[in-house]
């Protein structure tokens, strides 16, 4: 069931009394991060019958669906900003960024399985049968997403509904905002795939924050967390970190694999606002509609408004003399321009990363923006007022890639030790990952089924 926030009473017992009293377990698999690459392993090997255990850094919050809620759930409170002041949000809760993702699904490039072996299509197929991955129905694709589709299609842009992670009959056009999570049940999330992990037997931990891998004769051996109450140490014959695209490289430099974290890429973004006289994008599903088209050249577009807090921080951070136009957040139609960066920047072990936006990232930036405003003056909102917000990022991966950190099967030099997330992606991306990465877990778990 969707969004079932609340475990069964009997996991729940069992989840307190190893917070409250056992500091020592034996397991078959320890997955540590529930977000989509962690819960797609955790729930395929409770479902073969494995015996895992997930170690979850954030809580488990049950409120969420309000600004006010996603600011517990987003790494201080959305404001995490790479050296050079780039905005990197991510979410620490079960399920990870899922929580306030947009909901959407693209399919993984064809390079994985040409350059790199890596054949994903029945894994992908899997999970849209499982999951329920399609484009939105048209009574779901609000009157901004239309005029914006519309206006580009009038351009010459190929600008379509796009398959999302929703389901249809669950979803109405009234709640708040899909990026402050799902109040509906309506987006799939990661904690979906954690909920009927343990309703199958495993067990989640939350609160426990792995540092570093037990690592014997160059073989891992579980992990040890940080829990409120004191260290848990997890013995298991398989490791899978799936702490997402930052935390993963930490916990494997701790670990002695110090290739982790060295270039990744964060899918650099900002959004084009024009005031209209029709509804504004604001209550819209974000990113119902948009064009792939531009994928080659490394730049997604798509409809898109900010919940409210984060077009104010935005405009914030934009220059004092843009905050008045908070005034008339309700009447923007907004269009989000996503780029490939490039493997630039680094992650470091005491959690300060480093991501510049070079000039090729800023010429594909700059194009996007170009474009977005030919659109929005197209369905005709006021040109005066149209303005882009600052670039931020929401997809940090990259950092311990295919190929140099992990091999394609997604082990480490370290036997048994497994990556499963954002980071594992070998090359720079630009696109939503969710889809790709819960087929890599899929696929991992396929792999480790047969050796544990
Ligand atoms: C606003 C927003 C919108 C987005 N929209 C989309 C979209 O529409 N489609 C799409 O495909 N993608 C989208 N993304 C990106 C997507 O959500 C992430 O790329 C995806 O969740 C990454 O999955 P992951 O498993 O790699 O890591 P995460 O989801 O980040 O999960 C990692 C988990 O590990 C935990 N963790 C971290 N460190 C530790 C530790 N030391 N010990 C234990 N646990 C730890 C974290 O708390 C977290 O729960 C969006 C992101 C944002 C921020």
């Amino acid at each position: 069931m969707r969004n079932n926030l609340h475990y069964s009473d009997k996991r729940q017992t069992e989840y307190k009394l190893m917070n409250g009293e056992i500091r020592m377990l034996e397991t078959d698999v320890v997955v540590v991060g529930s977000g989509p690459g962690g819960a797609s392993v955790a729930l395929g090997l409770a479902k073969q019958g494995k015996k895992v255990v997930i170690l979850e850094r954030g809580r488990h919050h049950k409120r969420i669906g309000s600004t006010f809620a996603a600011l517990f759930l987003v790494e201080r409170c959305g404001f995490r900003f790479s050296q050079e002041g780039l905005n990197v949000f991510r979410a620490l809760t079960t399920g990870g960024t899922s929580v306030t993702f947009c909901g959407t699904a693209v399919l993984p490039p064809s390079w994985f399985n040409d350059k790199y072996g890596i054949d994903l299509s029945e894994y992908v197929g899997e999970a849209r049968e499982e999951i329920g991955i399609n484009p939105l129905p048209d009574r779901l694709i609000g009157p901004a997403a239309s005029r914006i589709m519309e206006a580009a299609r009038d351009l010459g842009f190929q600008w379509n509904p796009i398959d999302k992670f929703i389901d249809a009959d669950r979803c109405e056009l009234k709640c708040p905002h899909c990026m402050l999570g799902c109040t509906e049940g309506a987006k799939w999330t990661a904690r979906d795939y954690i909920q009927e992990a343990v309703d199958r037997g495993a067990t989640l931990i939350n609160r426990a924050a792995v540092n570093e891998v037990t690592i014997e004769n160059h073989q891992a051996r579980g992990v040890q967390a940080m829990t409120p109450r004191g260290r848990v140490t997890v013995n298991a014959k398989a490791t899978v970190v799936s702490a997402g695209g930052m935390g993963t490289p930490i916990i494997l430099q701790r670990s002695g694999i110090f290739d982790a974290g060295q270039g990744f890429f964060a899918d650099p973004l900002l959004v084009t606002y024009g005031i209209y006289k029709g509804p504004g994008s604001w209550k819209d599903i974000p990113m119902s509609a948009g064009t792939l088209e531009l994928v080659p050249e490394g730049i997604v577009m798509t409809d898109l408004a900010d919940p409210w807090a984060t077009f104010l921080l935005n405009a914030y951070w934009k220059g004092w003399r843009y905050l008045p136009k908070f005034s008339k957040y309700r009447r923007y139609l907004g269009i989000m321009t996503k780029v490939r960066d490039g493997l630039d920047g680094r992650i470091n072990l005491d959690g300060t990363f480093s991501k510049p936006i070079t000039y090729a990232d800023r010429w594909k930036i700059d194009k996007g923006i170009n474009l977005a405003e030919k659109i929005l003056k197209r369905a005709g909102t006021d040109p005066e007022s149209i303005f882009t917000t600052p670039v931020r990022a929401a997809h940090p991966g990259g950092t311990a890639r295919i190929g140099e950190v992990v091999n394609t099967d997604l082990e480490t030099e370290v036997k048994n030790l497994y990556v499963c997330d954002a980071s594992v992606i070998p090359e720079p991306w630009g696109l939503p990952p969710v889809w790709t990465i819960i087929a890599l877990g899929k696929r991992l778990t396929r792999r480790l089924e047969t050796i544990i």
